[in-house]
C-alpha cells in the first residue's frame, strides 16, 4: 500500500519548483555559515555558542526525532555541506544550464570504493573525538569547515555528488537509517522506463540536472541512495517519477541482498549509541574527562576500547550469534558473510531507536540553550530577540524514562520480527533467529539499563 504523495497538484508544483529546494538550502546554508563563524570567533564555552547549540542539539534534534524516522534521507535533499561545490559545478544558483550541463574534471570515483567503508571510518573518527567536538566550539567549526572544503574539493574533480554518495560520514547513517522512513522516491512504471532511451533522469536535460546522486531512479529498490534532491521529479519526461507514502520500514522487509560495509554501519551505530550512552550521559565523570583529554595515555586506553568495541568485540558477538543460528539451521547456500549481512538488517530499527532513546535525554535536558543563543550567538552579550535572559531549564525531564522505553520497545520488537523474516527468507527454522533475538534483547536490556540508572 502507498500513495503517489507528489501527484497531489500543490505539492508536484512546489516539488518541481527550482525555488524550493534551493531556498531551504540556502537558509540550511546560512545556519551553517553562523555556526563556523560562532565556533571561530564566539565564545568558547559550548552552552553559550551558537555552533555547538544549534548544531549538536538543534539540529541533532531535528534529525534524529523527526527527520530520520518520519522523512528519512530528506535532509541530504536540504544539507549545505554539498552546496557550494554543487553550486561551482553548475556554474549556477538556481535555473539549470542548457542540458544540465556540469563545470568539473568529472573523474569517476574508484570502482572499488563504491560503498559504505569511507563513510564508516569517517564517523567512527569523529565519533572518536566527539566529546572534544560536541563541547568545543572551535572544534565543531574546524569539522563543519573541513566537511565543506573535502566537498567543494570533491566536486570540482568527481562527477556529481561524490562526495554525499561516498565519503560524508553524516550521510552513511543517515542513508542506512532512512530506510525506516514512510516515504520513498521512485518510478511509477519501470515498463516506462525501459521504453524511454532517452533516460533524462539521470542524463539531465533543459529542465535539470541528471541525477546528483549517482543513481538511476528506475533501479531504485530502497532509500539508501537517494537523496531526495527531487531533481529527477523534474527531468523526468514522461511524469514517471513520485514520492510516495508508504508502510514504515518497507525496504527491510527485503532481508536478502545486504552488503557487509552496510552490516558494519549497522554495529558501529549500535556501538557508538552504546558509548556515548555510557561516556556523555553516564554517571561516570571519569571516563567523560578521560574521552576529552586527547593525547593522554588515558585516552589512548579510551580510544584502543572504542575502536575495539566498534571493529571487533560487538561484530565478533553477532557473527558468533549468526553462527549460532547457522548451526541451528543450516540454509541452503548461503555462506556466514551473506547471512551475517542480512541478519545485521535487524540492526536498523534497533539502532535507530537507540539513538532516539539517547538523543531524547541530552536534547530535552539541553534544548532551552537554544532560546538565549538565539539572542546572543556569539556569546558576546547581545541580546537581538530580547530572548537572552531565559534560564536553563530541563523539559519534562521525569518522563524521559517512559519516552525511552516504548522506544527502545518499539526498536526491539521490530528487530525480532526482521530476525524471523531473515530466517524464513533464507529457508531456516524459526529457531534459527533465536541467537540474533538474544544479542538484540540484551542490547535492549544494556541501553534499558543504562537510561533507568
Ligand atoms: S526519465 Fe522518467 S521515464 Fe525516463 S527513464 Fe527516467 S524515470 Fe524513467
Ligand atoms: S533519484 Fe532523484 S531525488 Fe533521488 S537523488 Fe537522484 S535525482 Fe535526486
Amino acid at each position: 500500500m502507498r500513495y503517489a504523495i507528489s501527484d497531489v497538484p500543490i505539492i508536484k508544483r512546489m516539488l518541481r519548483s527550482r525555488w524550493l529546494q534551493w531556498s531551504l538550502t540556502a537558509l540550511t546554508l546560512l545556519f551553517f555559515v553562523l555556526a563556523i563563524i560562532a565556533g571561530l570567533v564566539g565564545t568558547p564555552a559550548g552552552n553559550r555558542n551558537f555552533g555547538i547549540v544549534f548544531v549538536w542539539i538543534v539540529w541533532w534534534a531535528l534529525l534524529i526525532l523527526l527527520l530520520l524516522p518520519f522523512a528519512g534521507r530528506l535532509w541530504c535533499g536540504v544539507c549545505p555541506i554539498p552546496a557550494p561545490g554543487e553550486w561551482l559545478q553548475r556554474r549556477a544558483l538556481v535555473q539549470p544550464r542548457p542540458g544540465g550541463k556540469l563545470y568539473t574534471l568529472g573523474k569517476q570515483w574508484p570502482r572499488a570504493l563504491r560503498n559504505i567503508w569511507l563513510q564508516n571510518v569517517g564517523f567512527l573518527g569523529v565519533a572518536l573525538f566527539s566529546t572534544v567536538i560536541l563541547t568545543t566550539p572551535l572544534a565543531t567549526a574546524l569539522v563543519l569547515l573541513g566537511f565543506m572544503i573535502v566537498a567543494i574539493g570533491t566536486s570540482l574533480v568527481f562527477e556529481r555528488r561524490t562526495f554525499c554518495r561516498y565519503l560524508c560520514p553524516v550521510g552513511g547513517f543517515i542513508g542506512l537509517y532512512s530506510q525506516i522512513a514512510p516515504i520513498e522516491l521512485r518510478v511509477k512504471d519501470t515498463a516506462i522506463c525501459a521504453g524511454h532511451t532517452e533516460k533524462t533522469c539521470y542524463t539531465g536535460s533543459d529542465e535539470g540536472y541528471g541525477c546528483p546522486w549517482l543513481v538511476f531512479p528506475g533501479g531504485l529498490t530502497n532509500n539508501m541512495s537517494c537523496g531526495l534532491c527531487t531533481e529527477c521529479l523534474k527531468t523526468c519526461t514522461r511524469d514517471n517519477i513520485a514520492l510516495f507514502v508508504r508502510q514504515p520500514g518497507a525496504d527491510l522487509l527485503k532481508t536478502t541482498g545486504h552488503k557487509l560495509d552496510e552490516a558494519y554501519k549497522g554495529l558501529i551505530m549500535l556501538a557508538c549509541a552504546f558509548i556515548y550512552s555510557t561516556v556523555l550521559i553516564g554517571p561516570w565523570g571519569v571516563l567523560k574527562e578521560t574521552a576529552r583529554a586527547v593525547g593522554t595515555p588515558g585516552w589512548f586506553a579510551y580510544a584502543g576500547i572504542f575502536l575495539a568495541l566498534n571493529l571487533a568485540i560487538l561484530p565478533g558477538l553477532f557473527w558468533l550469534a549468526v553462527r549460532g543460528g547457522q548451526w541451528i539451521s543450516q540454509p541452503a547456500q548461503t555462506t556466514m558473510r551473506k547471512l551475517f549481512s542480512d541478519y545485521a538488517a535487524t540492526l536498523v530499527p534497533l539502532g535507530l531507536t537507540a539513538w532516539i532513546a539517547f538523543s531524547l535525554s541530552f536534547v530535552l535536558v539541553n534544548f532551552s540553550y537554544a532560546w538565549s543563543v538565539l539572542s546572543d550567538p556569539l556569546g558576546w552579550g547581545w541580546n537581538l530577540l530580547g530572548t537572552v535572559g531565559l534560564k536553563w531549564t530541563p523539559y519534562i525531564p521525569g518522563l524521559i524514562p517512559y519516552l525511552q522505553v516504548p522506544v527502545l520497545l518499539i526498536g526491539l520488537t521490530a528487530a525480532i520480527a526482521l530476525a524471523l523474516r531473515t530466517a524464513r527468507q533464507h529457508g531456516q527454522t524459526p529457531w534459527a533467529a533465536a541467537p540474533v533475538t538474544v544479542f538484540c534483547t540484551a542490547a535492549t536490556l544494556g541501553l534499558l539499563g543504562l537510561y533507568l540508572a
